[in-house]
């Protein structure tokens, strides 16, 4: 299949939050010879594996932290956990992003002001794990609505998203919310936590996934945007996830002319070059 080409999206891969998240704990990490991070930095093994050769440990629970230097996560983590940090006397470094930092305020600001919280986004998500948190006893997160209908429902009601979801999709989760919540909630704020920079990966890639026989979308299996970019582009052209180039097959390539190649937010810019080259290296033209 020679000659095909191969058109990178005109967004794509590290968004500033996650530039800057990455350049504060490398810093950090110069300065100090044991660095951790609850869970993963950006859901990205490439960048995991970047910062370990640096020194920077991974751990997954709190009492394995014995004396060290943390990164809090792009993702941002609840205030419970921010004081029990504090009362651990760690050195924090807190790369969580603003954005991020703009949804907790807004949580926690409802919280405050007596509505409960409704976050669309996934539970088990570290974001909204986090978010839960500044949204104060009895916030619940949810992608469907379900649960709404047994939520102790008061007379106001905030809603908001996990940073990374669609903008479509979360007018259609108020659209859906309200029709259920209008006869009980006297008081309904919507407030917009979206980042506009997914927004903008979004839009670029739907765009290319629309002139493209094939889209390949760069990230972790486990990263919240990559996913939401390849769920955007499958129902308009055949659509293929990967984290490296490693995972590509040469048959996907065959009898296709125009390939399209995005990246989720946590995507580095070499993983993105890898999957050019390889793509080219089957057949892909310029
Ligand atoms: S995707 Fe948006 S909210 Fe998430 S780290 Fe990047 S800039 Fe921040």
């Amino acid at each position: 299949m020679p000659n095909a080409e191969i058109v990178k999206a005109r967004e794509l891969g590290f968004c500033f939050g996650v530039r800057r998240a990455i350049q504060m704990i490398e810093k950090a990490a110069t300065g100090h010879n044991s660095i951790v991070t609850l869970g993963p930095i950006v859901h990205n093994r490439l960048v995991v594996s970047k910062l370990a050769k640096m020194g920077v440990k991974m751990v997954n629970e709190l009492d394995q932290i014995q004396g060290e230097t943390i990164a809090i996560a792009s993702h941002g983590v609840s205030p419970e956990l921010l004081s029990q940090l504090q009362t651990q006397k760690l050195r924090v470094v807190d790369t969580t992003c603003p954005i991020v930092r703009s949804a907790q305020k807004a949580a926690k600001k409802l919280a405050k002001s007596g509505f409960g919280v409704v976050i669309f986004g996934e539970a088990t998500h570290p974001e909204v794990k986090g978010l839960l948190g500044w949204a104060g006893n009895g916030a619940i997160a949810t992608l469907d609505g379900e649960g709404i209908a047994s939520f102790n429902l008061p007379h106001r009601l905030g809603i908001l998203s996990q940073t990374t979801q669609s903008h479509s999709q979360f007018t259609e989760f108020i659209n859906s919310i309200a029709s259920i919540v209008f006869s009980h909630v006297q008081e309904l704020r919507i407030i917009n936590t979206l980042c506009e920079e997914t927004q903008k990966r979004q839009e670029a890639a739907l765009e290319l996934a629309r002139k493209s026989d094939l889209m390949t979308v760069v990230g972790g299996h486990n990263s919240a945007n990559t996913q939401h970019l390849a769920e955007a582009c499958s129902p308009i052209v055949e659509t293929h996830l990967i984290e490296t180039a490693a995972e590509i097959e040469k048959n996907w390539l065959s009898g296709k002319q125009h390939i399209g190649v995005t990246a989720g937010a946590s995507t580095p810019d070499e993983a993105i070059e890898e999957v050019v080259l390889k793509l080219k290296s089957f057949g892909g033209g310029n």
